[in-house]
């Protein structure tokens, strides 16, 4: 298949060349076929959410588990009144108070999301975006759109449309192009069908933000660091995932001695041959490049900035692949709103291999 591509600035989904794109990408959704686009969060891979078919081809192309469900994307809150069994008051709070924005909330199914797209649960994924485009193109088309990261199954997933290029070019019919996403890190899954609110994968809306809205919030236990043996509740989280190719070891600890066991590790692995890299804060690399040869000092972004580190993370492990690195050395980022967030990503990059000094 060749696969369309397109480009559509954010700012200008309003003007008739953007229009036309839209119109377009809508008329292949609505026949069943699939459209990669730009949201908040990262790039999504979408087709008709009722479509059983059009769900079947988004798992065949990212070679996506079928038990793994998809979400759906919305552009108008009635459409959650007909996909939830029933409309909660907690579902009409987090609306308000969240979307459109980067926040999913699994509803008990009223069965018009068929099993194709839920992954055989009576549960839905369902999140409002607040991309332009991603909101333009869910109106022009006139669907829900069944939407999961746009990348092969188990990679990093897509920040720019290249990385969905390098991923789906030739599997998907139609890419656009929104340039880089803002968040960079995928959206907060809120459960509301468990008696209390429970977030099963972390993103830019925090506990700390839900709990404000819904006077509770609890974190299910199978993805927290401590809990490795607890099986997580979102199919999603329990497989193997945002990995480079390389092996990733995160050191953990005091400042200086951070940058010296990353030296001196990333030095010995060099030293024996393997092409390696270390990830760190542009002050790090500073340090470091001073002190080091031989290897690939790649910045994620200004020490402490947990917006400009989350929306770097995946491309810079996609970097390492891109690069051919076979072992990575990597700081630690657990500061900021957001840094059990990253935290998140990149201890399931790096399969818990952690290091403190
Ligand atoms: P992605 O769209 O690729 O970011 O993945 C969607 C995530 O949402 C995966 O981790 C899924 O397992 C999770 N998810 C989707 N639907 C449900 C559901 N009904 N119950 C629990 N987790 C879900
Ligand atoms: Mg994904």
């Amino acid at each position: 298949m060749k696969t369309i591509y397109e480009t559509i600035d954010p700012a200008e989904v309003d003007t008739p060349r953007a229009q036309a794109i839209l119109e377009k990408a809508g008329e292949i959704i609505r026949a069943g076929g699939l459209v990669a686009f730009p949201t908040e969060t990262v790039y999504g891979l979408g087709g008709d959410a009722e479509n059983r078919e059009a769900s079947k081809k988004i798992y065949a192309a990212k070679g996506r588990p079928s038990d793994n469900p998809l979400i759906v994307h919305i552009c108008a809150l009635d459409q959650l009144k007909e996909i939830a069994a029933e409309y909660t008051e907690d579902m009409g709070r987090l609306a308000q108070a969240f979307w459109p924005g980067p926040l999913t909330i699994i509803v008990n199914s009223s069965g018009l999301i068929p099993h194709e797209t839920t992954g055989g649960l009576d549960t839905v994924a369902v999140r409002f975006p607040s991309h332009p485009v991603a909101n333009a193109l869910i109106r022009v088309s006139g669907r829900t759109i069944a939407a999961p990261s746009a990348n092969t199954s188990g990679r990093p997933s897509p920040t720019e449309a290249a990385h969905v290029r390098d991923d789906l070019d030739g599997k998907i019919d139609m890419i656009i192009d929104g340039g880089h996403v803002d968040i960079g890190l995928e959206s907060t899954i809120v459960d509301l069908t468990e008696e209390a609110p429970t977030i099963l994968r972390p993103g830019y809306i925090t506990p700390d933000d839900v709990k404000r809205v819904l006077g509770a919030c609890r974190i299910d236990p199978g993805i927290t660091q401590e809990n490795t043996h607890v099986r997580p509740k979102a199919p999603g989280m329990r497989y193997r995932h945002y990995a480079p190719k390389a092996h990733l070891t995160i050191i953990e600890g005091g400042r200086q001695q951070v940058l010296k066991a990353l030296a001196t590790k990333a030095e010995e692995s060099a030293a024996g041959g393997a092409k390696t890299a270390v990830i760190c804060s542009a002050e790090a690399a500073e340090a470091l490049k001073a002190k080091t040869t031989g290897i690939e000092i790649i910045t994620i972004g200004a020490e402490g900035n947990d917006d400009e580190i989350a929306a770097n993370l995946f491309a810079v492990l996609r970097k390492c692949d891109d690069d051919g690195v076979e072992r990575i050395f990597s700081e630690s980022y657990e500061d900021g709103r957001i840094g059990g967030a990253i935290m998140n990503r990149l201890i399931k990059a790096a399969g818990h291999d952690i290091i403190t000094v």
